[in-house]
């Protein structure tokens, strides 16, 4: 004999026992937990790419015996931009200058963080006074390294002496003095990780398919990357004081050679972080902005209750790159945060805020402007 289903519980749950009979139902068919693991889905894209043809206009840049830079950089900058636009098509390309035009160093920086651009890539020409060095190198943002990579920052820097106003826009920075340097070392570099994975392919790249000499992935305080809030990188691409490297910087095969080498670079980074960045979350709205405090880089997964982290909840893991990131805390009070970050350093004495955004750490620079 069949019974209706409701019939059954009207005999035997009272009232109450029915509505949590249905909560647990509920719960079975639609877990609170299963946004959580469609976030896990979420994959980061990289939309919007920047390209910096460096100098311009009045700035000729270092000067070869029969090229200027700026003239170059420009034509591997459009040869990359086309690269990527005819192959990538998800990807938009954003030139700071398409023409011979003087752009001062900060508004550069200006318009990837303005267009919320995922990579920044300054393109530029490397001189010596010793005409027999010749290979390329990839910078990113850092302290100065040794005195050769001090001398490329300084050369690359000193253009903001032709800029009106450059002591106002650059914090008083003089080019010129290596005491000023200093100021690099006190920032936190958020997407220094991200800078150094695509620098490295780029220089891959050039070695392994540009038959480039590699003088490796350098570190350098370059004020057109101060403030970018994306990975971004400056490409040393050839001496123009070599004459057999100008001739070759200054061929369209040369240029386009060096060109493709970063569009398949590019190509590279792109699958790499796309594919890697995913999102663990203790909660499940966390598709929301939030600040938190970052305590940990590791290339191992850790547990989110791996005793690492003490008592401390929530914890959230950011996979970028071949590194995961933990954080720990939420909250959309800037006051809030700071306080928590004040308790954590007893435990994790280099934790520093950050605020989470579409499933990815952005710095705290880029968020406190998007607030405003
Ligand atoms: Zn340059």
């Amino acid at each position: 004999m069949k019974v209706p289903a409701s019939n059954i519980l009207n005999i035997y749950f009272s009232n109450s026992q029915q509505k949590i009979f249905f909560i647990v139902l509920a719960i079975l068919l639609f877990p609170p937990w299963i946004k959580a693991q469609d976030n896990n889905k979420a994959v980061y894209k990289i939309k919007k790419v920047v390209i910096d043809p460096g100098h311009g206009g009045k700035d000729p840049g270092t000067l070869g015996q029969h090229s200027r830079e700026k003239n170059i950089v420009l034509s591997i900058a459009l040869k990359l931009g086309k690269y990527i636009e005819d192959n990538v098509k998800d990807v938009q390309i954003i030139y700071t200058r398409k023409k011979d035009v003087f752009v001062e160093l900060h508004e550069r920086g200006n318009i990837a963080n303005t267009n919320h651009a995922d990579l920044f890539i300054s393109i530029h020409c490397n001189s010596s006074l010793n005409k027999n060095i010749y290979g390329a190198e990839t910078y990113v943002m850092g302290l100065n390294v040794g005195e050769r990579n001090m001398e490329v920052a300084r050369k690359e820097n000193a253009v903001i002496t032709l800029e009106n106003d450059y002591s106002q826009h650059y914090e008083g920075f003089d080019p010129n003095s290596p005491e000023s340097y200093i100021v690099f070392n006190l920032m936190q570099n958020t997407y220094l990780e991200q800078s150094l994975e695509f620098a490295t392919l780029v220089q891959k790249q050039f070695k392994d398919r540009a038959g480039r000499h590699d003088h490796g992935v350098r570190q350098a305080g370059f004020l057109v990357l101060w403030k970018t809030s994306m990975p971004s990188v400056l490409i040393e691409t050839g001496y123009l004081s070599n004459p057999k490297e100008e001739k070759f910087l200054m061929s369209d095969n040369g240029q386009a050679l060096i060109a493709s080498a970063i569009y398949r670079a590019f190509k590279n980074y792109k699958t790499m972080i796309e594919s890697q960045s995913n999102f663990t979350v203790a909660r499940a709205d966390t598709n929301q902005s939030f600040f938190s405090v970052q305590v940990l880089t590791s290339r191992k997964k850790i547990p989110l209750d791996d005793k690492t982290f003490k008592k401390y909840k929530p914890v959230f893991e950011f996979k970028e790159g071949s590194r995961y990131k933990y954080t720990v805390g939420r909250s959309s009070s800037y006051e809030e945060i700071k306080n928590l970050r004040k308790q954590l350093l007893t435990d994790f004495p280099d934790a520093f805020l950050v605020a989470v955004k579409d499933y990815r750490i952005i710095s705290l620079q880029e968020a406190l402007k998007k607030m405003k």
